[in-house]
This record gives structure tokens, sequence and C-alpha cells, in this order.
């Protein structure tokens, strides 16, 4: 388990709107047709298609794929957070 420091940079107060969240896997993806990234809530890492430098392609996405997380921010805030992984829609 991870513990990650009351201080880390990552935190921004995601707790107001992230606590007891829902997320799922899943590759990178948009509904919206004029968006072509996202960034990790915590340590703002873009997701984007392949074909964007840097980008990751796949995380962890709230039902409504307004907010994503990256796999590592995941596995370190789950805990705390109390997220629910979900593994079906
Ligand atoms: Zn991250």
């Amino acid at each position: 388990m991870n513990r990650v420091a009351a201080d880390d940079w990552r935190r921004r107060g995601q707790e107001r709107y992230l606590l007891g969240a829902s997320f799922k896997r899943m590759a990178w993806s948009t509904k919206d047709p004029q968006w072509d990234h996202d960034h990790c809530e915590f340590c703002t890492r873009k997701f984007a298609l392949a074909e964007i430098p840097d980008s990751l392609q796949e995380g962890y996405a709230t039902p409504t794929l307004q907010h994503w997380v990256c796999p590592e921010c995941f596995e370190d805030f789950r805990e705390e957070f109390g997220w629910i992984e979900r593994h079906k829609s």
C-alpha cells in the first residue's frame, strides 16, 4: 500500500470532486470531437491518441469520461480516496 505524503505536489483539492468516485480502466477516448486530450487529475500527464508525443493512451476514467487519472496516480490515491474500480460498464 502506498501512502502519499500530505504535501504531495499532485494534491490540488481533488477530494472535492473525486472522493468515492468510480473509475474504469480504459483506452483514452472522448465523446467530444473538439476535444483531443485530457490530463491526469493528479500529475497532469496527458492522455491522447498515440500520435501525440509523450501522451498516455490508457488510464482510469469516471463514468462521464470527465475525469482521467493515470495508472500510477490511481494506485497511489485509490485507497485514500476510496475509489471503486468498475470492471464492467
Ligand atoms: Zn497521474
